[in-house]
Order: C-alpha cells, then structure tokens, then sequence
C-alpha cells in the first residue's frame, strides 16, 4: 500500500462507507460540502479564547476554514444557516483519548479480531464526532488506520492525533502479557499486543529508540511512554517507576529530531520528576504529585494532561485490584487540579475513557465536572484553545496544518452551533444530540438540526 496516494484515491470503498454510515442517527446525515461555502448569519461566538460572547455575527466558512468573521451583512453565495443569536464555538478537544480502547474489553482489545476492533473503533469515531469533540489526541492504540480512513472521509469521525503504539518496561503500565508468556529475549518473538501495535515492550535505551522510531515512521504526532505503574495493568503497582532517565531520553531525542515530543503516563512525584530531566514536555495524569514537582512543573513549562476522576466509574470494567488502584487516583484528583491553580501549570483537559461505550456517552459531562475546580468559561477554555495549544508542540509532525480551538479567521473550520448558552450552563454539552444543532468538522457539515436556506 503506497502512503503516497492522495486522500480520495483508489483506496475509497463504498460499500465500507455504507456499512459505517449505517451506524449514523439518523438526525445526523452527512452533508459533505467540500468547495462550497457556509454563512453562519446572526451568532454569538465563544472564541476559544475569552469568557464573553461577541456580539450577534456572521461568520464565513470557505472549504475548510473560517474566512471572514464580521458583525455587518456578508452578503455571498453561500448555504446560509441562521443561528437565532445561538452560540458558535469552537469544536471540542479531548487530550487524552484512546480511539480503539473506548469500545472493546480489555481482553478483546488484545486477543479480539482486528478488523471488527477498527469497525467498532470507527463507529465509535462517529459517535465522538457528534459529541461535539472534533479533535482527539490519542493517548495509545493503533490507530493510524482509523484515522487515516477518517481524513479520507471513509469513516466519520474526528481528528486523530495519534501516538501509536505506547512505550512501556516489561511488567509496565501497557504489559498486558500473562506470566506464562515470561521470559522474553530481547530480539524475539513479539507478544500479540506488539504485533497488533496497541503497546510495545522496552528494556533498554536502544529498544526505546527503536520502538519510538517505528511509531515515527508510522505517522505518530507524539510519543508515548509509560513513566510509572497504571490502574489497568496487572503488574504494574501504581508507586513504581518504570523507565530509567537514560530510557526516557532515548525516546526525547528521537521525538525531538522528528521536531516533536514525548508524553509520559505518570502519577507519582518520582516518575514525573524523572521524566522532566529527560526532557518530557507532557505528563499525563499526575493524581498522586505534591507541591514540590508542581511548582518544577510550572518552573519548566511542562504541560499537564489530567483528567477530571471522580469515582470508580472508569475503572467499571476492571477487577478489585484494579479498582483499589482507581480508588487511589480518585483521591488525588482535588489535589492535581489544585496544585494545577495554585502554579498555574499550563493544563489540558482529557477523559481517558476505556472499555465502555456507556462511559464515552459521559464524554461531555467528564468535562461540566471541570467546574468543581473552574468556571465554566474557563472548562470551555480549557477543552478548546489550551488543548490546541498542547496539540502545537506536534510541530512538524501535526497532520493538520491551521489552527485550531478557536473561531478566528484563518482558522480551520471546526464548529459547534450551540442550542443555549454553554458559559452560563455549561451542562448544554452533556446532551450533544439535542443541544448541538450543528457540527462542522474542517468546514464539512456533520449534522445540521436547522434548516438552511441558499443565499444569493
Ligand atoms: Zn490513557
């Protein structure tokens, strides 16, 4: 298969796209309107950016991105959608999403068919497209296939930032081996989790090098590694430290000579201080830091990916060692996004949901939780702008070139038209389906609730 050939070539298969637009609601077509353009007339904009709302606009979307943003008539031929003073805003992002984890269990996550893991990945895309996250950046799993398949509109679905397949130790967050496949020899054979690309085992600078590389080659945006133990591995304690110093630069510095970055899963002071010497520019997690490794977080600029944990919820699917291990971050959670305020850490918001179809309809609420620490201009901040932000350390390797995360002109075209006002009830976005009226991913409609008249 060439990765040369342009996206809408040979490989478009209509009978695959018919079988994934089978999954669709159907109050949600697909109106693909590539060329054209659309006049969202009479909006109030929530940027991105600041906690006020515009006064009434319209906004101009031309293929894929946003062109003119003016309070005065536009007057141009154009598929004209009439807000009623609705609010627009930019399409959410989640910073720590799995693509092909969502739906699976664990076990069919590794052992399952990998066909029907990409096609219950690729409905679920869709479903997370009408949530309103029109970005995901993909802590781990093997999801260059569907996101390929998403950008040549195959499949419906959001942008995939993807880090491939995870990095860990043996016995690390991401083993998923059983002790019968124990010992393994450096050089051989792969377990299945490695062969499928969901996480591979290194125990040595040189194998970290190797394995980062590969995901590089495949199309990584970022890599991933695991710092310290993690609630679903069954081998993984949460208080170990998992790679040396010199096994998180080898990864640095292959990221870096792709012009891009590593992000390590991490929840102890240890793991996360260990991996700033390295040179890691992203932690994710981070339940169990204290003060000290907050305030070197803020000293360095490191970014922190958290998520809002507030009960056992997501580990629903897991065992009672593994709940016990939740129940430990759980417990951290108040002090993270406090320590988060008190240094003003650069902050960016994520759900890591596995292995529940039910939890990922939870998606936007995971996100109104954020106002037991912020307010919901800030939340919505948070979800749309930071996370881009964090999403631009990708460098050379973003695979979608423009901005994104705010309503701007110039920038690229993902757009919520909202049914309320999300700053004064920020629960609008916990019921998508009904509340958000349109969703516009790269200047495409994906749903439209309204009618829209042609304007000449
Ligand atoms: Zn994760």
């Amino acid at each position: 298969m060439s990765g040369l050939r342009k996206p809408g070539g040979i490989f478009r298969i209509p009978a695959l796209l018919a079988l994934v637009g089978m999954s669709l609601s159907a109050s949600a077509p697909a109106q693909a309107q590539q060329g054209s353009a659309v006049l969202f007339q009479n909006v109030r904009i929530f940027d991105g950016k600041n906690g006020a709302l515009s006064t009434p606009s319209n906004v101009l979307v031309r293929d894929n991105k946003i062109e003119t943003i003016s309070v005065a008539a536009i007057t141009v031929d154009a598929q004209v959608i009439s807000g009623g003073e609705r609010v627009l805003m930019p399409g959410l992002i989640d910073a720590h999403w799995h693509a092909m984890l969502v739906r699976p269990t664990p076990a069919a996550a590794i052992a399952g068919d990998v066909g029907y893991n990409n096609l219950l990945a690729a409905a679920e895309a869709t479903d997370t497209l009408m949530r309103g996250f029109t970005t995901v950046r993909d802590m781990g799993g093997p999801t260059f296939g569907l996101k390929r398949a998403i950008d040549e509109d195959l499949v419906i679905g959001p942008r995939i930032y993807p880090s491939g397949a995870v990095i860990t130790i043996t016995s690390g967050h991401g083993d998923f081996r059983q002790l019968s496949d124990l010992p393994r020899t450096i050089g051989g054979m792969l377990s299945r989790m490695e062969r499928i690309g969901g996480s591979m085992v290194a125990d040595s600078p040189d194998e970290v090098r190797v394995r980062a590389r590969e995901q590089l080659m495949q199309g990584a945006t970022q890599i991933k590694l695991t710092a310290g133990g993690g609630v679903a591995s069954p081998f993984s304690p949460l208080d170990v430290s998992t790679f040396t110093e010199p096994e998180l630069r080898a990864a640095v510095e292959a990221a870096e000579n792709w012009g891009t970055y590593v992000a390590v899963h991490a929840y102890t002071p240890v793991a996360i201080q260990r991996s700033i010497a390295a040179g890691v520019r992203c932690i994710e997690h981070g339940h169990l830091m204290d003060d000290a490794t907050a305030r070197l977080m803020a000293e360095k600029g490191v970014w922190l990916s958290t998520q809002p944990f507030l009960d056992l919820a997501a580990a629903s699917g897991l065992g009672p060692a593994e709940q016990g291990k939740m129940r430990q971050v759980v417990a951290g959670t108040d002090t993270v996004y406090a320590l988060a305020r008190k240094y003003r850490i650069k902050t960016a918001f994520g759900t890591d949901i596995l292995f529940s179809k039910a939890l990922a309809e939870r998606q936007g609420a995971m996100l109104s939780n954020l106002t037991r620490w912020y307010t919901p201009a800030e939340a919505l901040i948070m979800a749309t702008s930071t996370n881009a932000e964090l999403l631009s350390l990708s460098g050379p390797r973003n695979p979608y070139p423009g901005k994104l995360g705010v309503v701007e002109e110039g920038a690229l075209a993902d757009l919520l038209l909202v049914d309320g006002n999300p700053i004064d009830n920020i629960k609008l976005i916990e019921d998508p389906a009904k509340n958000f009226l349109v969703i516009m991913k790269g200047g495409k409609i994906y749903k439209n609730l309204l009618v829209s008249d042609k304007q000449r």
